[in-house]
C-alpha cells in the first residue's frame, strides 16, 4: 500500500505546478508547526534521518520549506554506483547534492536572503530528498511560531508567522503539531492554531518533544492524550540536534518495502528503554491496553499510515476534480487553439523566420534604384538651397536671363561674374562633404527600417530582442560606414577639379532643372495664394505696398545716413554726422490696421512673390535657345549644370554605398539573427522568450495545463483501478 502515498505524493507534485484557482486540486501533505525551539527541527531531521535545517538563532525558517522524502530501494540499477541518498531543489538546476551540509547551507542562504524588513515570505523552498531511510512523505516545514516580541522579533512578524501558518493548516493538510515536554501545553502556540482550524484534532497529531527534559510519568501524561484531546494523538519523542547516529536496528530492512532505516537516536533509545514501565499501556482506565506512542520510529509509522491513509480518502475527490478540470482544459484547448501544440522552440524558429522574411522583403525592396532616388532626392535639395543662396537671391539675376538671350554674347565673353558664381555653386556641392553625407543618408534609412522591423509584431513583446536586433545593426553599419564614406569621398574627388558634360547629359539635366524649378514655382505660388486667402487679396496688396513703402524709407534713410557720414568724415564735423537733419516722411508709417503679425505676412508675400518673380525668368532662360543648345552654355545656366553634377555625384555615390554598405548589411543580417538571437539562447532562454509574448504564453501555459492534468489523471486511474481491484477504500473521508 505504500505505493498509494508514493504515487499521489507523485500527482501532488504535477498538480502544485498546474496553476489552478480551486483548492479541489489540492492533495494532503503534513505541515509542521511550532513555537520556536520547541524541538521542529530535531523532529523533522530525525525523520530524514540528516542534519540539514539551517541553523541560528536569529529566525533561519523564513520561507516555507515544502519536503518531499521520497523512499528509494537500496540497491540500485548501475550497481550501487549512482547515490541512493541526495537532496535536489527542482527548479534551481542544482541537481544531486549528496552532502546534507550543501543542503543545510543552501536553505540557509535560501532563507536569509529574504530581507530583514519583509521578515518571512510564503514563497515556499522546495526540496526533495531521496533515501532508502525516509518514507514517502510531503512535509512543510514552516518558520516557529515567536512566543515573545522583542527587539529583533517584533509583534509585526509574530502576525506574519501566525498568518502563513493559518494559510498552510486548511483541509487537507495534516497537522504536525510540535510542543516541547517541558513547557505547559496550554501555552503551546501549535495546539491552539490547529484546534481553530480542527477543533477534533481529526487531522491533528501531537508531537511532544524533549521529553526527556521532564519526569517521565509526567510526560507518560503528557501523551494520554487527556488534556487536550486529539483523535490522531500525540506521539513522544527524544530527538536532540547534534546528537544525530543512526544505528539500524537488525533485519529492519528486509521487511519488505515499505520498512525503512531507523534513525533514533541512541539517547531516544536509551531513555525509553529506561522509562519501560512508565510508557507501557495502561491496565485500567480509558486508554487500558493502548500503549502511549514513543519515539522517531512510532512517529515516523503514524505519519505514514495517517497521510496514506488520508491521501487514500482523498483519490476519488481529487480523481473527480482533476477530471473535471481536464475536461474544461481540453475543451478550451480545442477551441481557443484547435488542439494546435506549440513549443517554445517552435515559436523562437517562426518568429526568427517570419524576421528573415520581412527583412527579405525590405532588401528587394532597397536595391540600386531606391539608393539612388534617395541620394539624388538629397543632393536636390542641396541644389536648390545653393540656387536659393547664391543666385536666386541675387539682385542681378534677372540680368543674367537677359544675357543669356544676348546672341552677341559668348561664353568667353561673359562677365567673369557669373563664371565665378558658377564654380562657387559648383564647389558648394561637391565640397560639401558628399561621401558622408549620403552613407549617413543611407544608414539612416537602413536604421529606421530596422527600427521598424523591431518594433512591429511580434517583437513589440520582446524588447531584449528588439534591442539586440538594433544593437548587431548598429554595430554592422558603424563598421562599415568610415570605409564607404571614406569610397565615396574619394570617388568624387575628381568632380571637385572638374565636372565634363556630354551633350546628352546636358539636356537630361536641364530637362530635370525645368522640372525642379517648375516645383519650387508651383510651392512658392502655392504659398503665396494661401496668404493672399487667408488675408484678403486687396488687404493683402495694400499690406504690402505698405511694407514696400517702409522698405524704400528705410533705405533711403540709411542711403542718407551713409552719404552724411562720409561728408562729416570729408568735411571733420562729427554732429552732422549724428543726426540727419530731418525725415523726408514725417507723417505716421504706422496705419491703424496694420499690426505686426499682418506687416510679417506681407514681407513674407513680397518674399515669395520676388522669388516667384526670379523663378519664372529662370524658367524662360531654362528654356530658351541657348540652354537648350550645349553645355557649353553652363554658366547662363546654373540650375542644369548644377542637376548634371548631382547626377554624377549621385552615381558615384550609389555605386560605392551599395558595394561597401548596402550589399555588406543584407548579407550580414540575417546571419547575425542566427549567431545572435538563435544560437545564443539556452533552453530556459527559449522558453523565456516565448513566454514574454502574452498570446504565446497564455498557449504554452494552457498546453501545459492541460498536459499536466492528463499525467496526473492517468497516474490517478491507475490507483484507482488497483483500489477498486482490492476493494480498498477509496470512498471520500
Ligand atoms: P526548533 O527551533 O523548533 O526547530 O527547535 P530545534 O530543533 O532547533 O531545538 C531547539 C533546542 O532544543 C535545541 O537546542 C535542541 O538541541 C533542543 N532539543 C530538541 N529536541 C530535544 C530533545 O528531545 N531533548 C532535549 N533535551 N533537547 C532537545
Amino acid at each position: 500500500l505504500m505505493m498509494l502515498t508514493r504515487k499521489l505524493i507523485e500527482v501532488r507534485n504535477i498538480l502544485k505546478t498546474v496553476d489552478h484557482e480551486s483548492d479541489s486540486l489540492t492533495l494532503p501533505s503534513i505541515v509542521v508547526i511550532g513555537s520556536q525551539s520547541s524541538g521542529k527541527s530535531s523532529v523533522l531531521e530525525a525523520i530524514v534521518g540528516h542534519e540539514f535545517l539551517p541553523k541560528g538563532s536569529n529566525m533561519v525558517t523564513r520561507r516555507p520549506i515544502e519536503l518531499t522524502l521520497i523512499h528509494t530501494p537500496k540497491s540500485t540499477a548501475n550497481g550501487g554506483k549512482t547515490p541512493v541518498e541526495y537532496g535536489e531543489f527542482p527548479g534551481m538546476g542544482t541537481g544531486r547534492i549528496t552532502d546534507f551540509g550543501q543542503i543545510q547551507k543552501t536553505l540557509f542562504d535560501l532563507n536569509m536572503a529574504v530581507p530583514a524588513e519583509e521578515c518571512v515570505s510564503d514563497s515556499p523552498i522546495e526540496l526533495r530528498i531521496h533515501s532508502p531511510h525516509v518514507p514517502d512523505l510531503t512535509m512543510i516545514d514552516l518558520p516557529g511560531y515567536v512566543q515573545i516580541s522583542s527587539m529583533d522579533q517584533p509583534e509585526q512578524l509574530r502576525e506574519k508567522i501566525s498568518g502563513l501558518c493559518e494559510k498552510y493548516i486548511q483541509e487537507p493538510n495534516i497537522i504536525l503539531a510540535v510542543c516541547a515536554a517541558d513547557v505547559d501545553l496550554a501555552n503551546s502556540p501549535a495546539l491552539r492554531a490547529s484546534r481553530k482550524v480542527d477543533p477534533l484534532g481529526l487531522r491533528t497529531i501531537g508531537v511532544i518533544t524533549k521529553m526527556d527534559l521532564v519526569a517521565p510519568e509526567i510526560g507518560s501524561g503528557l501523551l494520554s492524550n487527556n488534556k487536550y484531546p486529539l483523535a490522531l494523538g500525540y506521539v513522544g519523542v527524544v530527538c536532540k540536534t547534534g546528537m544525530l547516529s543512526r544505528f539500524r536496528s537488525g533485519g529492519h530492512d528486509a521487511h519488505g518495502e515499505g520498512n525503512i532505516g531507523s534513525s533514533v537516536t541512541k539517547q531516544e533509545n536509551d531513555f525509553f528503554s529506561a522509562n519501560r514501565e512508565h510508557f507501557k499501556a495502561p491496565t485500567r482506565g480509558r486508554n487500558a491496553g493502548v500503549e502511549p506512542m514513543t519515539g522517531t520510529d512510532t512517529l515516523r509509522r503514524r505519519l505514514m499510515s495517517v497521510l496514506e491513509e488520508s491521501m487514500g480518502s482523498s483519490l476519488h475527490t481529487i480523481a473527480n476534480a482533476v477530471r473535471m478540470e481536464l475536461e474544461e482544459a481540453s475543451y478550451q484547448f480545442k477551441v481557443q487553439y484547435n488542439d494546435r501544440a506549440i513549443s517554445a522552440e517552435s515559436y523562437v524558429a517562426e518568429t526568427m523566420d517570419s524576421l528573415k522574411l520581412r527583412f527579405k522583403d525590405f532588401a528587394t525592396h532597397f536595391g540600386k534604384p531606391e539608393v539612388r532616388q534617395l541620394l539624388k532626392q538629397a543632393l536636390d535639395d542641396k541644389v536648390m538651397d545653393i540656387l536659393a543662396q547664391l543666385y536666386w537671391t541675387d539682385p542681378r539675376v534677372k540680368e543674367l536671363g537677359q544675357l543669356a538671350d544676348d546672341r552677341k554674347i559668348t561664353p568667353e565673353t561673359l562677365d567673369r561674374y557669373w563664371q565665378h558664381k558658377l564654380d562657387a555653386s559648383s564647389s558648394a556641392l561637391t565640397k560639401s562633404g558628399v561621401g558622408r553625407a549620403s552613407t549617413q543618408l543611407v544608414v539612416d534609412a537602413i536604421r529606421t527600417q530596422i527600427e521598424h522591423l523591431a518594433q512591429t509584431e511580434p517583437f513589440n513583446h520582446h524588447p531584449e530582442a528588439a534591442e539586440r536586433i538594433l544593437a548587431f545593426s548598429s554595430a554592422i553599419l558603424r563598421e562599415r560606414f568610415g570605409l564607404t564614406a571614406d569610397q565615396v569621398e574619394n570617388c568624387v574627388k575628381p568632380f571637385k577639379y572638374e565636372v565634363e558634360v556630354e551633350p546628352r547629359e546636358w539636356e537630361a539635366g536641364r530637362g530635370r532643372s525645368v522640372a525642379l524649378v517648375e516645383r519650387e514655382l508651383a510651392m512658392c505660388d502655392d504659398a503665396l495664394s494661401r496668404l493672399k486667402k487667408a488675408i484678403g487679396g486687396r488687404r493683402l496688396k495694400g499690406a504690402m505696398e505698405y511694407v514696400a513703402e517702409l522698405e524704400e524709407r528705410d533705405r533711403r534713410r540709411a542711403a542718407a545716413r551713409l552719404k552724411a557720414v562720409r561728408e562729416a568724415r570729408e568735411g571733420g564735423s562729427e554732429q552732422q554726422a549724428e543726426q540727419p537733419q530731418q525725415d523726408d516722411d514725417q507723417s505716421d508709417p504706422l496705419r491703424p490696421d496694420y499690426n505686426s503679425a499682418l506687416l510679417i505676412k506681407a514681407r513674407e508675400a513680397r518674399f515669395l512673390q520676388n522669388r516667384s518673380d526670379v523663378l519664372q525668368a529662370r524658367m524662360r532662360s531654362l528654356q530658351s535657345k541657348r540652354c537648350k543648345t550645349s553645355p557649353d552654355s553652363k554658366a547662363f545656366c546654373p540650375e542644369a549644370f548644377l542637376n548634371v553634377v548631382a547626377d554624377k555625384l549621385t552615381y558615384t555615390a550609389v555605386l560605392f554605398i551599395n558595394i561597401e554598405l548596402v550589399s555588406e548589411f543584407l548579407y550580414q543580417f540575417p546571419r547575425e539573427i542566427d549567431s545572435r538571437l538563435v544560437y545564443d539562447l539556452q533552453r530556459e532562454d527559449l522558453l523565456k522568450f516565448a513566454r514574454e509574448n502574452p498570446g504565446v504564453r497564455r498557449h504554452l501555459d494552457l498546453q501545459s495545463r492541460k498536459e499536466k492534468l492528463g499525467e496526473a489523471m492517468g497516474k490517478l486511474e491507475a490507483l484507482q483501478a488497483i483500489y477498486e481491484e482490492r476493494g480498498g477504500n477509496a470512498r471520500g473521508g
